[in-house]
């Protein structure tokens, strides 16, 4: 399929760094960060659909398969009409989805997997304290109730986690997510660097020149 969004996978269970890691990839030309976390929580979440989102959201589930894929179409596609994403330039950094194996079937047709960067904290302590520090800063009250982190947690294993075994194995670099921002930044960058030199500056491959923005 040649429309398909060349895109990455920032994978990994609540807290290990996916939001912060995505936001500095989103300062670098030829990245484009999408958190749908951040899609539902920018929409207005008392009235309407956004009150039945937050219902889930405010319970640790996660949002309806059908619902979610339709909105994340809507908005890529809306976003790469105002020009803020560049298909023809830019990798998707895909973070938070997808959340379970029906989702990364739906997104067969939508999404071309380049590589899937697994940012991996094995220390689950540090996660909760992690989660815990950034309800207070950002006001977020699915991570502020100890039951609602247990509960991210636990649907995290029991359905997104069996996301990885979906994709090729060559596919999936591990990343140590324990250590700072810029620690964990270096590695994920070994990872992007060759991939966005592979698809868009290599000219045997064909791919168009990142823009740089000036
Ligand atoms: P996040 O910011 O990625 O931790 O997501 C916060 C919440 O948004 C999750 O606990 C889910 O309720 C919802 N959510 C985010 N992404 C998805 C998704 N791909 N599918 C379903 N629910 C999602």
């Amino acid at each position: 399929m040649a429309n398909r969004y060349q895109a990455v996978l920032l994978f990994g269970a609540p807290g290990v760094g996916k939001g912060t890691q995505g936001k500095i990839l989103a300062q670098i030309p030829g990245f484009y960060h999408f958190s749908t976390g951040d899609m539902f929580r920018n929409l207005d979440l008392s009235a309407g659909i956004g009150k039945e989102i937050m219902a889930y959201m405010s319970k640790g589930e996660l949002v309806p398969d059908q619902l979610t894929i339709k909105l994340w179409r809507e908005n890529t596609h809306a976003r790469s009409v105002l020009g803020f994403y560049k298909p023809h330039h830019d990798i998707l950094i895909l973070d938070g989805m997808p959340r379970n194996v029906k989702q990364a079937e739906m997104l067969e047709d939508d999404i071309n997997v380049l590589a899937v960067v697994h940012l991996v904290c094995r220390d689950k302590d540090e996660m909760v304290r992690r989660l815990q520090r950034r309800a207070l800063k950002e006001n977020r009250q699915d991570d502020a109730q100890a039951d609602v982190i247990r509960r991210r947690l636990h649907v995290y294993e029991q359905e997104t986690a069996p996301v990885l075994a979906h994709y090729p194995s060559d596919l999936i670099y591990e990343v140590d997510a324990l250590g700072s921002p810029a620690y964990v930044l270096q590695h994920i960058l070994e990872v992007l660097v060759p991939v966005q030199d592979a698809h868009f500056n290599n000219p045997i491959t064909g791919g168009e020149p990142v823009s740089t923005g000036t």
